[in-house]
């Protein structure tokens, strides 16, 4: 294992550059690391030892390294839910025709290509927050039906997309043993949607949904690593060609790829919980009366409370940060301006956007300064700083810190996927994955390509402002609900 000592030397360099300031890499690492260690071995059964992903905001951290008692633990109970789970969707008309039958299993490569052409020529539904809230409030068997035929060619098409886009990587990326996993996980669960029968109108509706229920919790199981996955393909192409840099064309598949799978995987959580109770039906059924009260519908809280959110991830990071460096962590400070601010959203996503970038302000700070600072004299660290602000369009969350800023010639790159200031010899000496409940402190740089996807995916937006020398601010955009528009939109 990383021994702390050896982290806090290794911390001590002047230059908070050549340190990690993430945990989103430690998993990618872990899987990668165990790859490489072993080549005979099956990438599908490594993948199944690590239970976190990446894309699973903060399943690592709220799993494994929050404190048992912490606020933190809401989330870790959301995220529990979210994994456990099904949901359904809106609007009919937004249902297509494509399969209006009970459709056999492709039964050749030329069917299934076909197929997968025809579901990519359509495009994406495109849904709001507010429309899947307005939804998810009527749960009954009508809905439950309603919601498989919407799914069961919603998701076809998303899949299909990215079969499409896969296919069209370059074969130095597309032939990697990763890529070629994730591209046969793709096939299979567009297959398994693809062969689901129509509702006939005879079969119990409950029982229908359930079936469905069940075929959507396997695909996300499948696909719960895919992250990882692709980013082991990435570094592996890496490793081929020699080169230590992500091409424009690779860095746009990965945010599409990505975000793709996160309007999936919101998509089929959403189902999943919402229905999840048909599976164990007990007296009153499905849409019981505590549903209708509570403010969490499926994977969307009506009313998010900001303020609340911030302050578990920054518990996270605080707990982290001491548990990584043996000290007290900097302060956090949350200020909201222009009264409460509590919209509709996905309480996971807002979660991993505001731990992300508060490790990386908390880290930031702690090299910046030396880990012995606050030991060497009567001084705090200078407090991380998150103003909360509710606008006409916007709720905006900036997080400042004084940590010492990003040059400017590595603004741009700090977007790019796998790229960080971590030195990846001491990762690579360190004993990964011996010990799953003590996170290394290095990263891989996913923390904040990935919170920009987190970000964009309803509409919003996150931007990184440095002042070498001094510290960094981070904003990011959330639309609110009156403002409301869906990620296709926006990425339109
Ligand atoms: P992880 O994937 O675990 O988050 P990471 O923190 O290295 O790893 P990112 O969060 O994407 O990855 O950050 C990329 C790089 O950007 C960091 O390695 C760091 O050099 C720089 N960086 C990010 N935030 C800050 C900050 N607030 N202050 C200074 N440097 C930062
Ligand atoms: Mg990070």
């Amino acid at each position: 294992m990383f021994a702390l000592g050896q982290l806090s030397k290794h911390c001590l360099l002047p230059s908070i550059r050549r340190t990690k300031t993430g945990d989103c890499g430690n998993i990618i690492y872990k899987h990668y690391r165990a790859l490489s260690s072993s080549p005979s071995c099956d990438i599908a059964a490594v993948q199944t030892t690590v239970s976190a992903s990446v894309n699973e905001p903060n399943t690592l951290h709220a799993s494994r390294n929050m404190r048992p008692n912490g606020l933190a633990d809401r989330h870790r109970a959301c995220f529990e839910r979210m994994r456990s789970m099904t949901s359904v969707q809106p609007d009919l008309d937004a249902t297509r025709n494509v399969s209006n039958m009970f459709r056999p299993a492709p039964s050749s490569q030329d069917e299934e290509r076909e197929l997968v052409e025809q579901y990519s020529s359509q495009m994406p539904t495109q849904l709001t927050l507010r429309q899947m809230a307005d939804f998810g409030r009527k749960v009954n068997p009508d809905t439950g039906v309603a919601s498989v035929k919407f799914l069961k060619n919603e998701l076809p098409c998303r899949l299909a997309h990215a079969l499409v886009d896969l296919d069209a990587l370059p074969s130095s990326l597309l032939l990697t043993a990763p890529m070629q996993i994730v591209r046969e996980y793709y096939r299979q669960s567009f297959n398994d949607i693809v062969i689901f029968p129509e509702y006939n109108g005879e079969e119990d509706a409950v029982e229908y949904v359930n079936r469905f229920t069940s075929v959507l919790k396997h695909i996300l199981i499948r696909h719960r690593n895919i992250v990882v996955t692709v980013a082991q393909g990435v570094i592996a192409m890496k490793k081929t060609l020699g080169k230590d840099v992500i091409s424009p064309t690779i860095q746009e598949f990965l945010d599409r790829f990505y975000l793709m799978r996160i309007s999936m995987r919101v998509l089929m959580n959403q189902h999943c919980e919402l229905f999840r109770e048909w599976l164990n039906m007990t007296e009153g059924g499905p849409g019981s009366a505590w549903r209708e009260q509570e403010s969490l519908i499926g994977v969307v809280e009506e009313n998010i409370n900001v303020r609340a959110c911030a302050e578990d991830a920054a518990e996270n990071g605080r707990y982290l940060i001491s548990q990584t460096y043996g000290i007290t962590a900097p302060r956090v400070e949350i200020l909201e301006r222009n009264g409460s601010a509590q919209f509709p959203y996905v309480p996971s996503h807002l979660f991993h956007i505001c731990s992300e970038l508060l490790k990386n302000s908390l880290r930031a700070t702690v090299e910046h300064y030396g880990v012995d600072y606050e030991m060497e004299g009567d001084q705090d660290y200078p407090p991380v700083r998150v103003i909360i602000v509710k606008g006409e369009e916007d709720c905006t969350i900036k997080i400042s810190d004084e940590g010492g800023g990003i040059p400017r010639s590595e603004v741009d790159n700090i977007w790019t996927y796998l790229y960080t200031t971590a030195e990846a010899p001491a990762l690579l000496e360190s004993d990964f994955g011996s010990d799953p409940t003590t996170a290394p402190l290095a990263g891989l740089g996913y923390g904040l390509p990935l919170s920009r996807v987190y970000a964009r995916y309803f509409g919003g937006d996150l931007n990184v402002i440095s002042m070498e020398g001094y510290g960094t601010d981070c904003y990011v955009h959330l639309k609110l609900a009156s403002h409301e528009i869906s990620y296709e939109q926006s990425s339109s």
